[in-house]
């Protein structure tokens, strides 16, 4: 059996390869990466010290246009994790049809323990050293995990500095005032709220549903504040420093203030809230739990007693393939990461256009336009499901490889290379 992450991400796209007549070219095609560029990053530190950081850039695979992915700043970050999440991505703009390939990039690096100034200066090095990597036509960068906003300001700006002119479609999810999208801030979250809202009736949700979540940053928090306000109750969440359940349910705006002053343990003993183990997550009786955090959180150990029958993948691959089995056979649906965390990415290409055109879309028609994408694949993707008899991640698998199987082939032997 593969080791590496990739490796297992790459199971899937085997298992969907086996329902489909794909030629074989088209998956040796995909098992690899296109290009990974590695750097290490010297900064000054504030103490006048220099300190060296790994990084990566991995553009997967660019057939259906130029490669687009988050970066991510975190310790345990490595470069076969960011060829995962860019193989993950090439998948997912693949699902919601949009016209870019996957990328990825990352710091290995806790950005916790850096000082604002440091973090500049290490987002800064980080353009610097993929600036023949990255463009508005070839990479377009985005933020994922401790990165967010003002780093991809920061980010665009010593583009712009390197190549001598304004250039703000190189990278998305920038601050509002630099030519970011309204409706980026939450995008994530509210591809995945409409998509559960749209399959209401076939998941056995609505309004009193009990939800679970994993993690209660941008993902987490968002999902929590949307799903709340459509009148399901958040039971239990958790983050890096703790969890919390409350039975009857928690109040979702004290929760973000808490998560604002510290972290959402700071709400155990309020009314009935109270702390609980992070293992414990996971077997809270509940109806849609919505891993929002990490990679592997759902493993063979711990699949077992998720209670919930509905799993909003917000993370990216939150479920490893063993666990997925198992949930599988307790008949639990997976609405998978390449399709529920694809709100994100979809604002990001409006971001995009809208930068090209020189112009700003109101927020209604963000929202709009989401909601149709997210409906539109999440439906077909059901279908699919329903008709060839697999899971939701199956079909999400079959629906994206056919595509850009179709674009694989179009483009002939002789695909363009982009030096
Ligand atoms: P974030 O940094 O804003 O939040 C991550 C949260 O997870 C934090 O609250 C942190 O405390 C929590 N966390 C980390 N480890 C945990 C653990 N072991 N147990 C419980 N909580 C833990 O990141 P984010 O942007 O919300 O991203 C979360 C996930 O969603 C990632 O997998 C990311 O790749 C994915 N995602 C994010 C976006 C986006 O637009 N932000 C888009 C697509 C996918």
């Amino acid at each position: 059996m593969r080791q590496t992450m990739l490796g297992h991400a790459l199971t899937r796209l085997e298992q969907a390869a086996r329902h489909l007549e794909i030629d074989g070219e088209v998956i040796e095609k995909l098992k690899y990466p296109r290009e990974t560029v590695k750097a290490r990053l010297m900064i000054r530190m504030d103490d006048g010290s220099r300190k060296s950081f790994m990084a990566w850039r991995c553009r997967y695979d660019d057939t259906r246009g130029p490669t687009k992915g988050g970066i991510r700043f975190h310790p345990s970050a490595s470069m076969d994790e960011t060829e995962t999440l860019a193989f993950w991505m090439t998948f997912k703009c693949a699902v919601m049809n949009l016209p870019f390939g996957g990328g990825k990039g990352a710091v290995k690096v806790d950005p916790r323990t850096l000082s604002k100034a440091e973090l500049e200066r290490l987002s800064r090095a980080y353009v610097q050293a993929f600036a023949q990597t990255i463009g508005p036509d070839r990479d377009i960068p985005a933020p994922d995990v401790y990165t967010n906003a003002m780093v991809m300001g920061w980010m665009a700006d010593e583009y712009a500095s390197i190549i001598g002119r304004s250039a703000p479609s190189v990278i998305t999810g920038k601050p509002i005032a630099l030519g970011g999208s309204l409706g980026r801030d939450d995008a994530t979250a509210r591809g995945g709220f409409y998509l559960v809202r749209h399959l209401e009736k076939e998941l056995g949700l609505g309004e009193g549903a009990r939800v679970a979540i994993q993690g209660f940053g941008n993902a987490g928090a968002h999902i929590a504040r949307l799903l709340d306000s459509a009148g399901y109750s958040i039971v239990a969440v958790s983050d890096t420093r703790g969890a919390i359940h409350a039975p009857g349910g928690i109040d979702v705006a004290a929760l973000i203030e808490a998560k604002r002053r510290g972290a959402v343990r700071d709400l155990a003993g309020k009314g009935d809230v109270r702390a609980l183990d992070d293992d414990a997550l996971i077997g809270i009786d509940c109806d849609l739990f919505v891993p929002a955090a990490l990679e592997d959180m759902i493993h063979a150990g711990n699949a077992e007693a998720l209670r919930a029958r509905v799993v909003l993948e917000l993370a990216n691959g939150p479920v490893t393939p063993e666990a997925d089995a198992i949930l599988g056979e307790k008949g639990v649906v997976v609405l998978p990461d390449i399709l529920a965390n694809a709100g994100g990415v979809t604002v990001s290409w409006f971001e995009w256009v809208q930068n090209r055109q020189g112009m700003s879309w109101p927020l209604t028609e963000i929202h709009a336009r989401l909601k149709a994408s997210m409906e539109a694949e999440g439906a077909a993707i059901w279908r699919v499901a329903q008709e060839r008899g697999v899971s939701m991640r199956g079909a999400a698998y079959m629906h994206a490889l056919l595509r850009l199987a179709e674009a694989i082939e179009a483009h002939g032997t002789q695909q363009f290379f982009m030096s």
